[in-house]
């Protein structure tokens, strides 16, 4: 069986001690272990603080682009291998495997065209000169610059293509070096992208712990920077971990998230809104078998629709073929672990409780081995008030319908139950209705989808995370904020404020 090993202080070690396995998780077949420890994470912090660090400060963004590129034509010439990991690793079908891989290559690119605009320059300018003096000779300027520190970016086991590249785009472009971690259960996939990557970046620019993080941590100092993706319960440990705390170490947490989607009181569902709608709640529901963290798990619906969209996603649910995806015509795969499985089925329970059934019972499927748990579909009269829609995130193929009675403000209020989200979505083409729930709505949520009729053909729906527009959330999603297209440099940047000669500090920023 593969052993797999880390890429650390420029070298492929294997680590030593106890050992985790990792599962196909259609079939439970072992496919590869992992070391839990044994390694020396100063000497990795060290060389990509020293190598990494200064390999990368002597380039400039328009230099940084270019490898950026490098590795998203890497991608591309190994896809149907990458493609074939995420089948097996994650439980993936074709389709997921392909969201996440060329979503990764996607976001490189993005970010490598960011550089060439950026140019052969070293510093970014923020906003326009200042006079700050008595006359114009005395100026001020706000100025970006690399941040001389390591980047650690750990990554949840749903994403292991995208998690690593949309990270890793953006640190290198400001000029951090990284040492990425990602889930121990998929590691398979960004394990093969380190592998095809590290040749082609300068030395320390890049490293790769598999398996626990262990140690990790406690070697954090001035200057570094921690991004996270997983769980609120790991979050919290990370934000009272003894060196990110001793240091001021940058941490940005991208967690839990309750997204809602809402259907405006103006829209026929037999309209192409409608289509839109129901299209967005049951590709949530079932791509990546609903392990995405932008998907829709709320559904709020006008009371007196709730039989149609309900009918409408049961006709549509019964079309999905749960089943191992490396087999034809199966159309959603496993979850990614038998934990995850647990979690899911103590949710729906949980959910039970509160709810009516609308599709799919307990999510019961007649599998002899695997992770499976199929498309459920619950219902509410009484959304605002119930504790267990509002409170935890189902990590699933899972969504809850509830009625409300049609209210732009009453739409806004249950986004805001969900106390701060990565996402969430409203169709309609009432302007007037779409202003009020913007305004109430937006304090609440990182990115806010808007259905409408104009749109429709052409969009990717809200579960798909863009480079060109932050990714992250308030609140109960960590509060985080990562692409944005240049925003996303920022975590890997210090802003100063220059104050002298205006000359001198226009002259600071090559202009
Ligand atoms: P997790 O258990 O929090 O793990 C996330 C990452 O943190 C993994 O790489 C994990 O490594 C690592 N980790 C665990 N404990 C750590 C520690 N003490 N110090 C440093 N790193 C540590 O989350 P998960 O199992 O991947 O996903 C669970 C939940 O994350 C989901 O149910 C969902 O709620 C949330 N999630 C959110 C997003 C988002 O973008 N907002 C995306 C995906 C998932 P090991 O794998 O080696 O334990």
């Amino acid at each position: 069986m593969q052993l797999l090993a880390s890429y650390l202080s420029g070298s492929w070690s294997a680590g030593s001690g106890s050992k985790a396995t990792l599962l196909n998780p259609s079939t439970e077949a072992a496919l590869a272990e992992v070391h839990t420890g044994g390694h020396d994470f100063a000497a990795a912090f060290a060389h990509a603080r020293g190598a990494g660090g200064t390999e990368l400060g002597q380039l400039t963004f328009a230099q940084r682009g270019a490898l950026l590129a490098s590795l998203a034509k890497a991608i591309h010439g190994a896809r149907e291998e990458l493609l074939a990991l995420a089948i097996a690793n994650g439980g993936n079908t074709r389709g997921d495997a392909k969201f996440d891989i060329d979503g990764g290559a996607l976001t490189l690119s993005y970010y490598a065209e960011l550089g060439a605009r950026l140019g052969n320059t070293h510093v970014i300018g923020d906003g326009e000169p200042i006079q700050v003096g008595r006359t114009a000779r005395m100026g001020g300027q706000h100025m970006w610059s690399r941040r001389r520190g390591v980047a650690v970016h750990i990554n949840a086991f749903n994403f292991p293509g995208w998690g690593l590249c949309e990270k890793l785009a953006a640190t290198l472009l400001a000029g951090m070096p990284v040492i990425a971690k990602p889930a121990t259960a998929t590691a398979l996939v960004t394990h093969r992208m380190v592998e095809l990557f590290a040749p082609l970046l300068p030395a320390g620019a890049l490293q790769l712990l598999v398996g626990p993080a262990g140690a990790l941590l406690d070697h954090l100092g001035p200057g570094d920077v921690v991004a996270f993706t997983g769980g609120s319960a790991t979050a919290r440990t990370l934000r009272t971990h003894p060196a990110i705390v001793a240091h001021a170490v940058r941490l940005n947490i991208e967690a839990d998230s309750l997204n809602a989607a809402i259907l405006g009181p103006d829209v026929e569902l037999s309209s192409e809104v409608g289509g839109l709608f129901l299209a967005d709640v049951v590709r949530d529901m079932t791509q990546k078998t609903g392990q995405k963290c932008t998907a829709i798990r709320r559904v709020l619906v006008p009371g007196d629709r709730m039989a149609d969209v309900a009918d409408a996603l049961r006709e549509r649910l019964a079309r999905i073929h749960v089943g191992d995806p490396s087999q034809d015509g199966v159309t959603m795969g496993p979850l990614a672990t038998a934990q995850q499985r647990d979690d899911v089925r103590a949710g729906i329970a949980r959910l039970a409780e509160a709810t009516e059934a609308i599709h799919g019972g307990t999510g019961e499927v007649d599998q002899a081995r695997g992770f499976f748990v199929g498309p459920v579909v619950r219902a509410t009269a009484s959304p605002m008030t119930c504790a267990p829609l509002n409170e935890h995130e189902i990590f699933g193929p899972v969504t809850t319908l509830g009625a409300y009675p049609g209210d732009a403000a009453f739409a806004a209020a249950f986004v805001a139950r969900g106390e701060g989200c990565l996402v969430s979505s409203a169709y309609s083409d009432d302007r007037d209705w779409v202003g009020t729930f913007v305004a109430g709505a937006a304090p609440w949520a990182g990115r806010l989808y808007l259905g409408s009729s104009k749109m429709a053909a052409q969009s990717p729906g809200p579960g798909t995370a863009l480079p060109s527009l932050l990714h992250g959330g308030p609140g109960r999603a960590g509060g985080g904020e990562e692409l944005g297209g240049a925003r996303g440099l920022q975590l890997y940047m210090q802003r100063t404020a220059l104050e002298g000669d205006a000359s001198v500090l226009k002259s600071l920023l090559g202009e």
